[in-house]
């Protein structure tokens, strides 16, 4: 499974292709909830988040599609970017990663 972390530095389980935020840890399992907060979807983890113990991934959303993560990581990238080096323009970060992943395609 897929660990991510959001914009505040929380962790964010990536599970067919939707994103959960951590909303409860017990002694023996983590509870996740969907990121969309209308969205009923939850799933239940191990402590270690490798197994999915139990899911009711019914989303009223659509999912990520490849493009949303990809966008996704460009943007977690480009504030480590800025974070790295302030003299230099978000905007600019951003413009000059887009148009360096348009060119793998
Ligand atoms: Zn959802």
């Amino acid at each position: 499974m897929e660990i991510t972390t959001t914009n505040r530095g929380k962790p964010c389980l990536m599970l067919e292709n939707y994103r959960f935020k951590c909303a409860r840890v017990t002694r023996t399992t983590k509870e996740w909830r969907c990121t969309t907060d209308r969205c009923k979807a939850r799933c239940t983890t191990d402590l270690d988040t490798t197994i999915v113990i139990h899911s009711s991934t019914c989303h009223d959303h659509s999912s990520m599609t490849a493009e949303d993560k990809e966008k996704h990581k460009i943007r977690q990238f480009c504030k480590r970017k800025a974070t790295d080096d302030i003299s230099a323009r978000p905007s600019k970060i951003v413009c000059s990663e887009l148009r360096s992943t348009e060119s793998l395609d």
